[in-house]
């Protein structure tokens, strides 16, 4: 065995072949893969090979899109077939919820550039004529779509590693793995020891296991995944002697299973509620090839929805059942990308569509590892979207809804049940008690909207593609904060105090825009890529000199911080500390913000003693806080920074201060649709790596007077090609029921020119907006486009940013 690499691959699943082949073809052939057994005998031989290009994930989309295209072009350049079946895949419709989500997709797939058809019932018919169509209100198909021989497709990503140089170790266990002072890792297996450059973990099932070796908390927990073989069935048998094609794959979505045929008979797979998290200790050392014994008591439901469905299906009998695990993470995705505190530590884990993912899952990991960045936006599949609250608990009970949630509707207002609860604010029950409807994000309860007759109110959610049941209740606590004042917890932004003689300079050369000079001032400023991509997004507060406060996302927080910690001089010369559980934030924001707060503090809250974009240390009745004059709804207001343990003490003062000025508690949709109203942007929709700081239109926070800073370079660069994309604002024509969600097509003609990046209504200005991306020709104001809002086109008009109090004279008040 070779004792040294550039990059070792743990696993010799189809995960980790593709990350060695891609890893090869960049030109890395010092690259080396360990697997403990022999290549596929994880999860990768058993699956059942399905390749869905379906998936809402923006991220996800475009790594299944590269594998699909990649797959049917390994066997020319390998010689190896890899059994790449391209049957197409149909999935049925039976709910009109339903048919709103595959409307939806259908934008979607067209920005990512995946052809999807829409079929009718007859068309289903005509494909699948074993298929009973009652209750089919239509479906879709992609007929790019069908299945592959999993271990054919290992064979043929190792076969092309290996004429590109890589080595692949077989029956070759990691057992530890170090990190010498100099940066090197070193990896102890039962056949000596191999040191290199980067670690990749593509481990499958041994995830965690894999991740204690190196301190990580690995948020991958397997679940158990059935599909049923059946014995040949005449009418398939017949089919194929007449030379008919395969009827493809077929996915009843509403009954939670997908079918295709197999060998003359059929295969069915569900997705059920109950299927248990598996390997919790991780698999034994013997395991290979391991298969659970069958649960097919679980599949009753879904075995006789099959056969209402597929009659044919019931007509013969079971030849085999498969039980295996399947990896899963709390949301569903992969995770890919670099591991949280450690570097050149790679994560390639978590994949429950891991067949289908690989290709593009290794595609995107070897440019990262090789050229620094991946080219697409993997924020979906960031291993750092989690953070240290997601413990096996919370991983047990997230990743068996995950499973059983893997048909259910998926839309954009979704909130699901599991391990609720788990982190709350102090003020939490008095937001509940006020009627606050809660969702979630990394694990924090977040009021999301208000109940108009409080917590007594009966009124439950309604999630839709269009306009919910709360649209209007979201559009009173708007116009209070417009005309009054409201509250609203945001204690789960990310929070981090940089400190040490050199804080500013290194702010300096790291972001975007110039770090204040003054004590007390706030800037908003940006992290970008090399090539003047977007990665995070900060507020920056300077209490004095060498003293900087960070504030930037909540469901960014292990992310943003791993990138600055990462990026913090060796030197010692400055420190971060995170403070993001230790500090709550409340906002404070109306034009009667002032009045209200006044009457807490001694300090002169008046706008020439305390102006926008500044901030102080205040008393606030008895409680010290921080108080900066931001907010993300274009109002007067600020926001109060204070001890977490205060909270609730500042929460009765504010309320009973602002009694007698109508103060009303506001959610988080609420501000969404104050921000639309602003075009403020957000990572990582409007905000990505794929598009630059300029084209963003972030120009007023990228400072390019000073003399450098992270991404400069490469931000002129691009600049000097010629932009891409331009960021707009759209007006959206005739809308009174299905407001843009972001996703959705834009066209000029029928000529594709863009996306949305993000939509809503706009209460103040009382027009349905969108935030968007497009190609700068079209960009200008005025340019008149088409948006595709759920199968429906609208007209669209692009306007000046900020439609609502452009020049900011409520923020300055
Ligand atoms: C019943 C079933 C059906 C499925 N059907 C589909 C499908 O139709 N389409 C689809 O896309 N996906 C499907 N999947 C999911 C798919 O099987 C997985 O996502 C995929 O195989 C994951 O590949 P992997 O390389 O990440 O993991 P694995 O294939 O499990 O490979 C991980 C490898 O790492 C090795 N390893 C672990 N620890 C060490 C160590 N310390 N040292 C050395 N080697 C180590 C293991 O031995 C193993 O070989 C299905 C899963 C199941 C259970």
């Amino acid at each position: 065995m070779k004792t040294s690499a550039r990059v070792v691959v743990i696993g010799g699943g189809v995960v980790g072949v593709s990350t060695l082949y891609h890893l090869a073809k960049l030109g890395w052939s010092d690259v080396v893969l360990l697997e403990r057994k022999e290549l596929t005998s994880g999860s990768t031989w058993h699956a059942a090979g399905l390749l869905p290009l379906f998936n809402l994930s923006y991220s996800v989309g475009k790594l299944h899109q590269y594998s699909v295209d990649l797959y049917p072009r390994l066997e020319k350049e390998t010689g190896l077939n890899v059994g790449f079946s391209r049957v197409s895949n149909i999935r049925l419709a039976t709910t009109p919820d339903r048919w709103d989500e595959y409307l939806y997709y259908v934008g979607v797939a067209e920005t990512i550039g995946v052809a999807v058809d829409v079929l009718s019932p007859e068309e289903v018919k005509a494909i699948w004529p074993l298929v009973e169509t009652d209750g089919i209100i239509g479906a879709i198909q992609h007929k790019a779509d069908g299945y592959i021989q999993p271990a054919d497709l290992t064979q043929a990503l190792a076969k092309g590693a290996r004429s590109h140089g890589a080595t692949i170790e077989r029956n070759t266990t990691v057992t530890a793995i170090s990190q010498k002072p100099n940066g090197e890792w070193v990896l102890l297996t039962d056949r000596g020891e191999i040191t290199c450059e980067h670690v990749v973990c593509a481990t499958g099932n041994f995830a965690r296991a894999t991740g204690r070796m190196v301190g990580l908390d690995v948020p991958v927990i397997p679940v158990e995944h059935q599909y049923i073989v059946t014995d040949q069935h005449p009418a398939i048998m017949a089919r194929r002697a007449a030379g008919l094609p395969e009827m493809g794959v077929l996915r009843d979505s509403d009954a939670s299973w997908y079918m295709r045929e197999e060998a003359g008979g059929l295969l069915l797979g569900p997705y059920e509620v109950g299927a248990p998290a598996c390997y919790l200790d991780g698999p034994a050392a013997t395991s290979e090839y391991e298969l659970f014994p069958d649960a097919l008591d679980r599949l009753e439901p879904h075995i006789l929805s099959a056969i209402a469905r597929v009659p044919a299906f019931g007509e013969v009998g079971v030849k085999r059942v498969y039980n295996g695990a399947i990896a899963y993470t709390p949301d569903g995705s992969p995770i890919v990308g670099p591991a949280w505190g450690l570097r050149n530590m790679w994560l390639n884990e978590g994949h429950s569509f891991g067949i289908t993912a690989a290709g593009g899952a290794g595609w995107q990991l070897a440019q990262w590892i090789v050229e620094g960045e991946p080219s697409i936006d993997m924020m979906g599949v960031d291993p750092r979207r989690f953070g240290q609250y997601a413990g096996e608990g919370y991983l047990i009970e997230k990743n068996e809804e995950a499973y059983a949630k893997v048909f259910t509707v998926h839309y954009p207002d979704e909130e699901r049940e599991a391990a609720r609860g788990l982190r709350q604010s102090p003020c939490h029950d008095r937001m509940a008690a006020l009627g606050a409807v809660f969702g979630s994000v990394v694990g924090w309860e977040r009021p999301g909207w208000f109940k108009p007759g409080g917590a007594a109110d009966p009124m439950r959610e309604v999630w839709s593609f269009r306009r919910s049941n709360y649209f209007a209740a979201v559009g009173a606590e708007v116009m209070s904060v417009h005309h009054g004042v409201g509250l609203q917890d945001m204690s789960a932004f990310a929070k981090a105090l940089v400190t040490g003689p050199g804080a500013e300079a290194w702010l300096d050369a790291l972001l975007t825009n110039a770090v204040p000079k003054k004590d007390g001032r706030v800037t908003l400023s940006y992290l970008l890529t090399d090539d003047g991509g977007v990665r995070a997004e900060f507020t920056v507060y300077r209490l004095g000199a060498g003293q900087f406060y960070l504030v930037s996302a909540g469901a960014l927080q292990r992310h943003d911080h791993d990138y600055l910690r990462k990026a913090l001089p060796g030197d010692g010369s400055v420190m971060m500390e995170d403070l993001t559980t230790r500090l709550g934030v409340l906002v404070v924001a109306g034009p009667k913000s002032r009045a209200a707060l006044q009457t807490l503090t001694r300090t002169d809250l008046a706008n020439a003693a305390f102006p926008w974009l500044t901030g102080r240390d205040i008393s606030l009745g008895a409680a010290p806080v921080t108080m900066l004059r931001v907010n993300f709804v274009g109002e007067l207001g600020w926001e109060i920074h204070h001890p977490i343990e205060m909270q609730n003490y500042l929460f009765d003062k504010i309320m009973t201060a602002g009694a007698a000025h109508g103060i009303k508690p506001f959610g988080i949709k609420a501000m969404s649709a104050m921000a639309l109203e602003k075009s403020y942007k957000l990572i990582p929709r409007e905000l990505s790596i794929e598009y630059s700081a300029l084209e963003s239109g972030l120009a007023r926070f990228v400072s390019m007077n000073k003399p450098g800073f992270k991404g400069r370079d490469g931000l002129l660069a691009r600049e000097a090609a010629g932009r891409q994309w331009q960021f707009v604002t759209l007006e959206l024509h005739g809308v009174t029921d299905a407001d843009a969600r972001g996703q959705e097509p834009i066209f000029v003609g029928d000529r594709l020119v863009g996306r949305a990046t993000s939509g809503g209504y706009g209460w103040r200005c009382g027009k349905s907006l969108a935030l968007a991306m497009v190609e700068p020709a079209v960009a200008g104001e005025g340019s008149a486009l088409a948006i595709n809002i759920l199968g429906k086109r609208h007209a669209a008009t692009v306007v000046a940013d900020s439609p609502f109090d452009p020049q900011n004279a409520a923020l300055r008040a």
